[in-house]
């Protein structure tokens, strides 16, 4: 097989998904499955009930309370998103897969986006965590499609410790599907994706520029891992918007086959990612991405991380102050004179509003030059 068959590949509808099921294993050593997981719901220790003389009710709500909150935490903590990243036993595949539904709904949220506009950020989201995934601590990546369609540019940052961030140039974006060839690629259109990673140990940013093949995000990221990169990848991307507009379900899946690996080995797990369907429905049947790791792997996999992510930004009063002590004197007068005091952080539409002690500081730090 060439390297440029082993691309991304989009789930067709026509395909039986309980196909994929076969390869479904237990996950083992997850919170929900854990044989240890039922100490949480322990209320009363062992030898101390309620009838015991010693037994104070202030300390039976304590215990009760905590053991609530560690339900909740428990909870929470499995409904969280995650990236999940494996190695096959072989070191044939290096496998990640993304849950990040809240994500994208926060994105949504907070940016007030149209279904394609949260399509497309939600995309750009998942590949981003994926990549960010391969990575360590504090490195990060971004990745930005550009294009004459309705969308415009669409950017998505992630780090390795799990913030992820991004915004979408036309927010309202809409598209009428009902006209002829009408696709999703008509929403980027024709243009660019580019690929950043901020890394150790490097001085710049490493950055990949491809065109855009497809323009649904995932085609062009695994067009770029195989252009730019030289690795041979899927990538399938996936966002479900509900009946009222609002993501439903977001997921994203990476395979890279490791050089040297046989094309029978990469046809088979091509296979079964075809037969994956799509992942917003595993995740709403209740399905966690270790599991979707074991089903696309097919072989014995070592699970080398599981870490939350969340929609968030690093923006505060303090960083737009420092960059904006960089405009100058003249300009910041300016700025107070006509009462432009509104700041809007383009990453997460965050809003912060500058104080007359804000522009004092600002003008002061500029006299001393600090
Ligand atoms: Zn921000």
């Amino acid at each position: 097989m060439s390297d440029t068959t082993f691309t991304a590949l989009v789930t067709t509808e026509t395909q039986e998904w309980q196909k994929s099921f076969r390869h479904c294993q237990p996950v083992a050593g997850s919170l929900q499955d854990s044989p240890g997981s039922n100490r949480l719901s322990t209320t009363i220790p062992v030898g101390l009930d309620r009838s015991h003389p010693k037994f104070r009710s202030t300390d039976y709500r304590r215990i009760s309370g905590m053991s609530e909150e560690l339900k909740r935490l428990k909870k929470s903590y499995q409904n969280r998103d995650r990236v999940v990243r494996a190695l096959t036993e072989d070191t044939a595949l290096r496998i990640a897969v993304v849950q990040n539904t809240r994500t994208v709904q926060t994105a949504q949220q907070r940016h007030g986006l149209s279904p394609l506009a949260a399509v497309f950020l939600g995309r750009a989201l998942s590949g981003a965590s994926l990549l960010a995934s391969f990575l360590e601590g504090e490195e990060r990546v971004s990745v930005e499609a550009m294009g004459n369609g309705v969308v415009g540019r669409v950017f998505a940052e992630a780090m390795q410790v799990g913030e992820a961030r991004g915004y979408v140039e036309h927010p309202n974006a809409s598209l009428d599907f009902g006209r002829e060839n009408a696709g999703l690629r008509d929403g980027l259109g024709i243009g660019l994706l580019r690929v950043s990673k901020v890394l150790y140990h490097h001085r710049e940013p490493v950055v990949g520029v491809v065109d855009l093949q497809e323009g649904d995000i995932s085609t062009d990221i695994a067009n770029y891992l195989i252009q730019s990169e030289q690795i041979r990848s899927a990538v399938l991307l996936d966002v479900d918007i509900d009946q009222d507009g609002k993501v439903a379900h977001s997921g994203g899946l990476l395979v890279q086959a490791m050089p040297k690996v046989d094309d029978e080995r990469v046809e088979q797990v091509e296979q079964n990612i075809r037969e994956l369907r799509n992942l917003t429905e595993l995740w709403s049947t209740g399905y966690k991405p270790e599991e979707v790791v074991r089903m696309v792997a097919d072989s014995p996999v070592n699970i080398a991380s599981s870490s939350p992510i969340d929609f968030f930004c690093r923006c505060s009063i303090d960083r737009f102050k420092s960059a904006l002590v960089t405009l100058g004197m003249d300009e910041l007068s300016d700025m107070h004179a006509k009462d432009q005091r509104k700041l809007v952080c383009q990453y997460c539409n965050e809003r912060y509003q500058l104080s007359d002690e804000d522009f004092d500081e600002l003008f002061e730090s500029l006299k001393t030059g600090r």
